[in-house]
């Protein structure tokens, strides 16, 4: 007869197999976005990565990945996941948040404690770009010190879509946070992390940024054309 100690632990090793084979399909699923761009099961993918988000980073060590592989199969998931809502999202209920590690060194700009850092558009750094293409658009723009800085934004404007700019663990874990309060959320990860003058991909930051815009004026307008007019 199986002992009780037995069944336990029989289960423990069948739970332990079947979470390893669920975090190795999840990462070879991951790999196949990142590499080919193919996303399958992308739900599944992201609850599997939001869920055993440590166990991940240790699978991915073991295998010789680097750790930011997690973040950006991650970033890549949500990214897709939220494309078709943020396009649909008119820019006047967008935000776009950028880390204050992208600015030139000798940036003049101070930090505010509800608005985050106004840049002085002094054009040393690309932010000058960032924030008046931003602008032309109709996003709200913000600067920020750090993450508890980008909850607080988002508690106070309460977007319909955010696009974020951060390194990859931040963006990743940021990214699942303001999820959970019905934003469409997009990021573009630095290319170059770091405390200071951190680089970025500008065109891939203008390219999402704009997304959805023209088809969302052209729906404004016709809205508008459509309605009674008054005699
Ligand atoms: S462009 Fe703006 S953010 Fe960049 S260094 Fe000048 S003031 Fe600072």
């Amino acid at each position: 007869m199986v002992s009780f100690y037995e069944i336990v632990g029989r289960l423990a090793v069948y739970s332990l197999a079947i979470l390893l084979a669920l975090l190795l399909v999840s990462l070879l699923l991951g790999l196949l976005l990142i590499k080919k761009k193919k996303l399958i099961l992308p739900h599944l993918l992201l609850f599997t990565m939001d869920a055993l988000y440590l166990q991940f980073k240790k699978v991915a060590r073991a295998f010789g990945l680097s750790e930011k592989l997690v973040d950006a199969i991650g970033i890549e998931v949500r990214n897709h996941l939220n494309r078709e809502k943020f396009a649909r999202t008119p820019p006047s209920e967008r935000i776009l948040v950028v880390p204050q590690c992208i600015r030139h060194i000798r940036c003049p700009a101070r930090l505010d404690a509800k608005t985050g850092i106004s840049c002085k558009d002094c054009g040393m750094c690309i932010i000058k770009d960032l924030k008046a293409e931003a602008e032309r658009l109709g996003y709200k723009f913000y600067i920020v010190p750090g993450g508890s800085f980008v909850k607080r934004i988002i508690k106070a404007t309460k977007p319909k879509a955010a696009l974020g700019v951060a390194c990859h663990r931040d963006l990743n874990m940021g990214m699942h946070e303001i999820s959970r309060k019905s934003c469409a959320v997009m990021g573009v990860p630095l290319l170059k992390d770091g405390c200071v003058e951190t680089e970025v991909n500008l065109e891939e930051i203008l390219r999402t940024m704009r997304l959805g815009i023209e088809e969302v004026a052209h729906e404004a307008s016709r809205s508008c054309s459509s309605s009674p007019q008054k005699v």
